[in-house]
């Protein structure tokens, strides 16, 4: 079988489904493929930050998406062992002034729903579910795509949003992941007086509150989801029985090392991560930033472009910029694509980067296990007032009129 596709999106993640609506509201046809038999996400929860909301809101979908999500009121960076109130950050309104929008959470699945269903219905875009791209060529004049069933589609160009063991990048890069060898558990559960430590235990914190607990070799993140509903809990930890060889086996970063480094915690947090389902863990991994993301008519987009380890919630936010961005630029050139992809990434790969090694950096400052850095950091945060927006405008300010 084959086909003519204008525009092909490998991956129906939060990436490539927003790649999707941005082109198609640009007025390009798209076509995505995803491996999976159905367009959706894990049952946990997924911040979205004001740069995200912005090109959310330009793609007409933050009505639906409000509809489901909470706006929180505060962040609340506690010592997950002392139990000590670090600082808040106010997500009132200073900061929806300063921004924008609201700082919003909300359950990943319902993401992908509003997505999936403003994809389904524009004329312009078109899904499969249960493709599985196995090879991809580029002969300068149309790419190529094939799949696991040996069928194959002519592209005018591909856009490989297929996250962070992307196929598309192999043809762009040898590189692999970078394990950060930290794991994280995490799930959703119905709001429940003992699931969120609100207000009790000498937490400065209340319902529409994150609360981000942080120590030596690991942290706890707690936010509410689903109109307050559900509250999401991620617990991270470092794990020191990882190994090269194990690295792709359930073998290292068990649940019992994750009871293990909680113990030295205070009891909300200990509470807190009692609650967290054991089932299925998360291994942190990451990429070295590229130089180039792009050969003839295929690009990257999303964590396949620049996979970066969770700590500054920005993943899906940055998927969710390269997307506007990458719509902009097939305007600006007239669905150009290899033009197109030339501007996109000149325009986003130094951004990224930055982020990806930014994201590291915080969590050596929130993991940090010795005396200096964990006291520096701490004078430091007791300084800064709740609507101290500095160190936020990189990541939150709008880009396109900052450039
Ligand atoms: C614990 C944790 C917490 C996080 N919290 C946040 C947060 O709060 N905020 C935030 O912004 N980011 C967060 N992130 C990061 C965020 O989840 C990712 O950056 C984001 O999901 C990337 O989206 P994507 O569409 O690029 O990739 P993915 O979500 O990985 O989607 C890729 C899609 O491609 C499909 N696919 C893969 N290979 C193929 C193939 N060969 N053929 C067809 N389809 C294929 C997959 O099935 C998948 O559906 C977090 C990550 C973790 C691990």
């Amino acid at each position: 079988m084959t086909a003519d596709v204008p525009i092909l999106i490998i991956g129906g993640g939060i990436g490539g489904m927003t790649a999707a609506l941005a082109l198609a509201r640009a007025g390009c046809t798209a076509h995505i493929v995803e491996r999976s038999p159905e367009f959706g996400e894990i049952g946990a929860g997924i911040q979205l930050a004001p740069n995200a909301l912005r090109i959310l809101d330009g793609l007409g979908v933050l009505p639906e998406l409000a509809e489901l999500a909470v706006h929180l009121r505060h962040l609340v960076l506690m010592h997950a062992e002392t139990g000590r109130h670090l600082t808040t950050v106010d997500f009132g309104e200073p900061f929806e002034r300063r921004y924008g929008y609201p700082y919003t959470v909300m359950h990943r699945g319902d993401l992908l729903t509003v997505l999936h269903q403003a994809c389904r219905a524009d004329d312009r875009i078109t899904l499969e579910a249960s493709r599985d791209v196995t090879e991809l060529s580029d002969d300068g004049g149309t790419a190529r795509v094939r799949f696991a069933d040996g069928a194959s589609y002519e592209c005018g160009a591909v856009v490989g949003a297929d996250g962070l063991w992307s196929t598309a990048r192999t043809l762009i890069s040898a590189d692999r992941p970078v394990c950060q060898e930290f794991v994280a558990y995490r799930g959703a559960l119905p709001a429940r007086d003992d699931a969120m430590p609100t207000g009790g235990n000498g937490v400065p914190a209340g319902p529409d509150d994150e609360i981000i607990w942080i120590g030596p070799g690991k942290h706890l993140v707690q936010y509410p989801i689903r109109r307050g509903e559900l509250v999401n809990q991620v617990a991270v930890f470092g794990s020191g029985s990882y190994s090269r060889e194990a690295e792709l086996t359930d073998r290292w970063g068990t649940p019992a090392e994750l009871d293990q480094a909680f113990a030295p915690c205070c009891d909300p947090v200990r509470a807190g991560v009692a609650l967290i389902s054991r089932d299925r863990r998360w291994v942190m991994y990451d990429r070295e930033p590229l130089d180039n993301w792009t050969t003839g008519r295929i690009t990257l987009l999303g964590d396949a472009a620049h996979p970066m380890v969770q700590y500054l919630a920005q993943g899906a936010c940055q998927a969710i910029e390269d997307a506007g961005c990458l719509a902009r630029q097939f305007t600006r050139y007239d669905g150009d694509p290899t033009k197109a992809f030339a501007s996109y990434q000149a325009e986003r790969i130094p951004r990224t980067a930055l982020i990806q090694r930014s994201a590291r950096i915080w969590g050596q400052i929130w993991h940090d296990d010795g005396s200096v850095i964990p006291l520096l950091r701490d004078r430091i945060l007791a300084r800064r007032g709740p609507d101290d927006y500095t160190d936020l405008d990189w990541l939150y300010q709008d880009q396109t009129e900052a450039s």
